[in-house]
């Protein structure tokens, strides 16, 4: 497979600026600042923005192929790269007005930073409800969110905002809202020690927003939701977390390489865990990367794929994607530390997987699985699969 140009500094990124970061974005708790910002020099927050706007028009498979990398070397710096590009593409492929068009230009030229607040104090992590409405004051619209688990929200220049459509409304009669942090007046209400996936930084805010009406994305959420932001988180996470696992991997591989090296030859007895861990990994691969590729073609056909997006087959297919790829990377990451032993569950040795192991287990949380295999039970009454 060719490797464009655009991916091929986003490895030379991984390698050369985020691997050498990630120990101390770990230790510290902190941004993976130095990631983002060579990311933005190349032009690349804005990777998915059409060719015509000024960005790479890059596709979420390639896309995925970077949070790979990234992930391969600082989970959490891929994971920030990810939950933006996520934002991107809700406005590429929903923001079809002026103002959203004249945003992505800004956003190419200024290489904008976007954090996501779907969270919220009172709904979990339920994405399709919203508790704080929009208020009218004149052609002011307001908003105050409780945003429980923002990232990097120090960090961003806008937020990207699940909202109650009005006080009157349902609510999952939600919309997305485009803010400027200079629209808001942004409260931490807790902190982000976390056991792992420490450098996104991700607290708890009170925020209280000043917008116009032309900063709520146009499309219906629902839709949004369904057709773009779903998709792509759950295809970029699970790229990002396929990162973490390839490394827990190579470390194996080494670690193993290196017995046998010290054993004169011989084979060490964790070859035969080190090919158990590399068939798990491999069957990860092939279902991440397909499910990108299949999405790809689906927005990039002539009909941009509407039927599929809706139908119930892609939302269970994909629910499919994020359950097994955040189940299976702690998984991996854990029979990893088996063939390393103590070798692994040190945190400064070569082939350490202690944070591997640390970051691996957010996955499940990011939106809960629970939650998931719960709704996605539900669908399963009425899904027909290809069984005859
Ligand atoms: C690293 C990381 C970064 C994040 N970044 C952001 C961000 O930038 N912006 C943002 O808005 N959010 C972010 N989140 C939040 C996230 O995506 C979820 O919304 C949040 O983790 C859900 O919080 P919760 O687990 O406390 O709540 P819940 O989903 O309510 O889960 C609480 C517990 O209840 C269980 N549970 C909940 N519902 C059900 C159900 N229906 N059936 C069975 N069990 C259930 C769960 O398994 C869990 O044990 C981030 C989370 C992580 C881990």
């Amino acid at each position: 497979m060719s490797v464009s140009p655009q991916l091929e500094t986003v490895r030379h990124i991984a390698r050369e600026v985020a691997g050498p970061a990630s120990y101390a974005v770990d230790k510290d708790g902190r941004f993976p600042r130095e990631v983002i910002a060579a990311l933005k020099a190349e032009g690349l927050l804005s990777a998915f923005v059409p060719q015509t706007l000024g960005g790479h028009g890059t596709g979420v498979a390639e896309l995925g192929l970077m949070c790979e990398a990234l992930g391969q070397r600082c989970a959490s710096a891929a994971m920030v790269f990810a939950m933006h590009q996520v934002q991107v593409a809700c406005l590429v492929r929903h923001g079809h007005t002026p103002f959203f068009q004249d945003y992505l230009t800004q956003l190419v030229r200024e290489q904008r930073l976007i954090a996501s607040v779907t969270s919220e104090a009172g709904v979990g992590g339920s994405v399709r409800t919203s508790i704080c409405p929009i208020e009218h004051d004149g052609d002011i619209r307001k908003v105050r969110k409780e945003g429980t688990v923002v990232s990097y929200g120090e960090d961003a220049d806008d937020l990207l905002m699940t909202v109650r459509r009005t006080s009157d409304s349902a609510a999952s009669d939600q919309a997305l809202v485009l803010v400027n942090k200079s629209q808001c007046d942004m409260e931490i209400v807790s902190t982000w020690d976390a056991m792992g996936m420490r450098g996104t930084c991700s607290p708890g805010y009170v925020i209280n927003a000043q917008f116009a009406d032309d900063q709520i994305v146009p499309d219906p959420f629902a839709d949004i939701n369904a057709h773009t932001m779903v998709p792509w988180a759950h295809i970029l996470w699970s790229s990002a977390w396929l990162g973490i696992a390839t490394d827990a991997v190579a470390r194996a591989r080494a670690f193993v390489r290196e017995t046998a090296k010290k054993m004169g030859g011989g084979t060490p007895p964790t070859v035969a865990r080190l090919s158990e861990v590399s068939t798990q990994l491999q069957l990860m691969r092939v279902h991440v990367r397909e499910r990108a590729q299949h999405y790809d073609q689906l927005i990039r056909s002539a009909d941009g794929g509407a039927e599929t997006l809706s139908s119930l087959a892609f939302a269970v297919q994909l629910n499919h994607l994020k359950l097994s790829a955040s189940q299976q990377v702690a998984d991996i990451c854990t029979q990893a530390l088996r063939i390393t032993g103590t070798t692994g569950y040190r945190n400064d040795s070569p082939y350490s997987v202690t944070r591997h192991l640390r970051d691996a287990h957010s996955a499940a949380l990011m939106i809960g699985n629970e939650r998931i295999h719960a709704a996605n039970g539900v669908l399963h009454l009425i899904y027909k699969d290809e069984a005859l």
